[in-house]
């Protein structure tokens, strides 16, 4: 089973992702994980993505979209997979659909998690004292956010029209929340 988190920086994907790809037994691929790994290697891939994601902007798609590339051809995410933080543009969610439907697979159901731009802003303050990720500057936030509503949100109305997106509310706790979705995709 394929499932795609869509939301806001901020509205909790990594965590419930997290919870979700465990219950299922399937891995979690979050493209903004790899990216910080790769920085905190060193790596070419990491050297050139950290000017666009310690400014809040997108890694340009002709860097990520082979990286998703190699990321669905591994044999664990042969028969399904939790996906977080992409497809985050337009071409990435046709790489995703193209190469999910040349093994006659797509993606099961799209969750969107839904939280004001009040509660994100505070959670993102809050977990830039926490964790001091290097894209959790006030300016960063504010051009993620940005960023947010004009490259990825417009991929809901795409999902939208195959009907199967469904609108998770991202307030309550953690557990609330991942009730919710297990409700949603029946396990
Ligand atoms: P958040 O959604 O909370 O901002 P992520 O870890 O998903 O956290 O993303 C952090 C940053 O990593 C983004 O602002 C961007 O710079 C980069 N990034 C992650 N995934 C992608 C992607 N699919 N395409 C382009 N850039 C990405």
């Amino acid at each position: 089973m394929f499932i795609l988190l869509l939301g806001a920086p901020g509205s909790g994907k990594g965590t419930q992702g997290k919870i979700l790809a465990e219950r299922l037994g399937v891995p979690k691929i979050a493209t903004g994980d790899i990216l910080r790994g790769a920085m905190k290697a060193g790596t070419p891939l990491g050297r050139e993505a950290k000017k666009f994601y310690d400014a809040g902007k997108l890694v340009p798609d002709q860097v990520i979209l082979g990286l998703i590339k190699d990321e669905l051809v591994k044999p664990q995410a042969k028969d399904g997979a939790v996906f977080d933080g992409f497809p985050r543009t337009s071409a990435q969610a046709e790489l995703v659909d193209k190469t999910l439907g040349e093994r006659g697979q797509r993606l099961n159901h799209i969750l969107l998690l839904d939280v004001t731009e009040e509660e994100l802003v505070r959670r993102l303050h809050g977990r830039a004292v926490q964790e001091g990720r290097s894209d959790d500057t006030s300016e960063a936030i504010t051009t993620r956010l940005r960023v947010y509503q004009q490259e990825t949100a417009p991929l809901i109305a795409h999902y939208a029209q195959r009907g199967n997106v469904h609108r998770v509310p991202g307030t309550g706790t953690v557990e609330q929340i991942a009730e919710e979705i297990k409700r949603i995709i029946g396990r």
